[in-house]
């Protein structure tokens, strides 16, 4: 079914717990992702008669199923250990030159659970399941999601009880900020050196040492934000456990896309002090990097001077991101003029512009982006400015999508799908797998959400 090559099994014992994810009583298919599967060299025929596969109750061929171990800075505070709590990786499925992390996420309990029950409700694997679909069809590095499943049982959650599922997450790979940190904590230099040799061969060939992939994660970071604000995406929980080396989006949790503009937006119930809103999420890559550089310090040699070389590496975080940021909204406004464009999201915030639309209104027919704010005036002086210095708005239709996946809209799809009817989901999928155009099908889906509708908390 697979073709597996499992590199992080082969590296020493205290990287992970081997272990088999834990059997459900009664799986039924949600969806598979047969795009993906193409995409990865998979039979999707041979996969689709295999729900057992995706829900935990059989291990494919190849498979030597893990929990990974790691740590992080939750909120700013640290958490010595973490871990795949309720996620089991299969392990590396190889076609041709690319390699992809197979993890079922909801796959029952680990010794890294702590207090949790080591499963998911099927709402949060709808969530991640459509979220980092979209994303990818917006052209953002992200895991992404091959399979989703019901697992007959119930999970207790705040809710009540809801129905549980399986998500089979597949990513680049799963090594976290909070991989190096685990590592760093219990001053294993081994288990260090052996995470950085792996991450270089996985993520970064030709980097050399510690140095050369810091440089590398902070790219790759740098230009994975930048994306995420000219998106309006909020991630919700930006903690070191959840940024990537591999530069991809993980853990669709409380994340959320930005309806009207504001920068200091937060969705996320558990974000009380706006640690993650919008604006915050440079500042607060650069914060993780510098966790990892700290993290990296054994490796870079005599201490003092390790210190001095990584603050200089990452200060130039800034320029980087400046550079990213930069390049993002020249193509949102078809011009490559900064001032222009803050001057713009500062009558968007004033006037409660719908991030998407307003975007898009100025791509298609400018003289209407009027109608998207409620400063009217000072968005007709600034479409007069603008127009009056040519953009591209032919290059705009690839960076200002028609459709994003908003908030309601999710909802939506996973309260249907709690009461058994998964009609919503699929035409939610299908809408937000081509997001650069208008159709008579996606315009329901361009619509803000009403008062009545609008989601301004989300939950893990
Ligand atoms: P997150 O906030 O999603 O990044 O998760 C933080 C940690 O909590 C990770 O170690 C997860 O594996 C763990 N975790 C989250 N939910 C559960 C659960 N239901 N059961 C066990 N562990 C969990
Ligand atoms: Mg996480
Ligand atoms: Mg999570």
């Amino acid at each position: 079914m697979f073709a597996f090559d499992n590199s992080y099994a082969r590296l020493p014992d205290r990287f992970y717990t081997k272990m088999a994810p834990t059997p459900v009583a009664a799986p039924a298919w949600v969806a598979l992702n047969e795009g993906l599967a193409a995409e990865m060299g998979l039979d999707a025929a041979a996969l689709r008669a295999a729900p057992q596969v995706f829900a935990g109750n059989a291990v494919p061929e190849g498979a030597d199923p893990l929990a990974q171990l790691y740590a992080g800075h939750q909120f700013g505070g640290w958490s010595p250990q973490l871990g795949d709590g309720r996620a089991i990786l299969l392990g590396e499925h190889v076609a041709g030159d690319r390699r992809w992390d197979v993890q079922l996420k909801g796959s029952g309990p680990t010794p890294y659970s702590r207090m949790g029950d080591g499963r998911a409700a099927l709402g949060p694997v709808i969530r991640e399941y459509l979220v980092s679909e979209a994303m990818h069809a917006l052209g953002v590095p992200t895991t992404r999601a091959l399979a989703a499943v019901t697992t007959g049982e119930t999970v207790l959650r705040q809710e009540g009880p809801l129905p549980g599922g399986v998500l089979t997450r597949v990513a680049a790979s799963h090594i976290r900020v909070g991989t190096f940190q685990v590592f760093a904590a219990r001053d294993d230099a081994d288990a260090l050196r052996r995470l950085l040799d792996h991450a270089i061969a996985r993520h970064a060939p030709g980097a050399e040492g510690p140095m050369g992939l810091l440089r590398h994660v902070m790219r790759a970071q740098a230009k994975l934000v930048a994306q995420w604000m000219g998106l309006g995406f909020i991630h919700g929980v930006m903690n070191t456990d959840n940024m990537t080396i591999s530069g991809e989006t993980i853990d669709y949790g409380p994340c959320a896309f930005m309806e009207a503009y504001h920068p200091d937006t937060v969705f996320s119930s558990i974000d009380q002090f706006g640690r993650y809103a919008w604006k915050a999420q440079p500042d607060i890559a650069l914060w993780n990097l510098a966790q990892l550089a700290t993290a990296l310090l054994p490796l870079m040699g005599e201490r003092a001077q390790a210190v001095e070389e990584a603050t200089e590496v990452l200060e130039g975080f800034r320029d980087l991101y400046a550079e990213a940021w930069t390049e993002v909204m020249a193509a949102k406004i078809g011009l490559d003029d900064m001032e222009l464009a803050m001057e713009l999201l500062a009558i968007m915030a004033e006037g409660q512009g719908d991030f998407t639309n307003t975007f898009r209104a100025l791509t298609l027919a400018p003289e209407t982006a009027r109608d998207q704010v409620t400063n009217r005036e000072r968005m007709d002086d600034w479409v007069a400015r603008w127009q009056s210095k040519g953009p591209d708005r032919a290059a705009m239709r690839r960076a200002n999508p028609a459709v994003i996946p908003r908030n309601h809209r999710v909802e939506e799809a996973i309260s249907a799908a709690y009461a058994g009817d998964f009609a919503p989901f699929h035409a939610l999928h299908a809408v937000l797998a081509d997001p650069w155009q208008e159709t008579e099908t996606n315009a329901p889906y361009r619509r803000p959400a009403e008062p009545g509708e609008a989601v301004t908390r989300t939950f893990c």
